[in-house]
């Protein structure tokens, strides 16, 4: 499975040294079902921390 990093220490899985602990993430464009760049993905599987 690959590694996935991640800066938004607010979310449910996440973990020390940026470390995501979901078994698996969704990611998604915001532009239709390609991307251009990188701003138009995003990780669906976020939740708040206290959710
Ligand atoms: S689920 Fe998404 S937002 Fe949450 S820690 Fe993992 S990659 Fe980051």
């Amino acid at each position: 499975m690959a590694k996935v990093l991640c800066e938004v220490n607010n979310c449910h899985y996440w973990d020390e040294g940026n470390k995501c602990g979901a078994d698996a993430i969704y990611v998604v464009s915001h532009a239709g079902d390609k991307a251009s760049r990188s701003e138009e993905t995003d990780c669906k599987t976020f939740k708040p921390e206290d959710m």
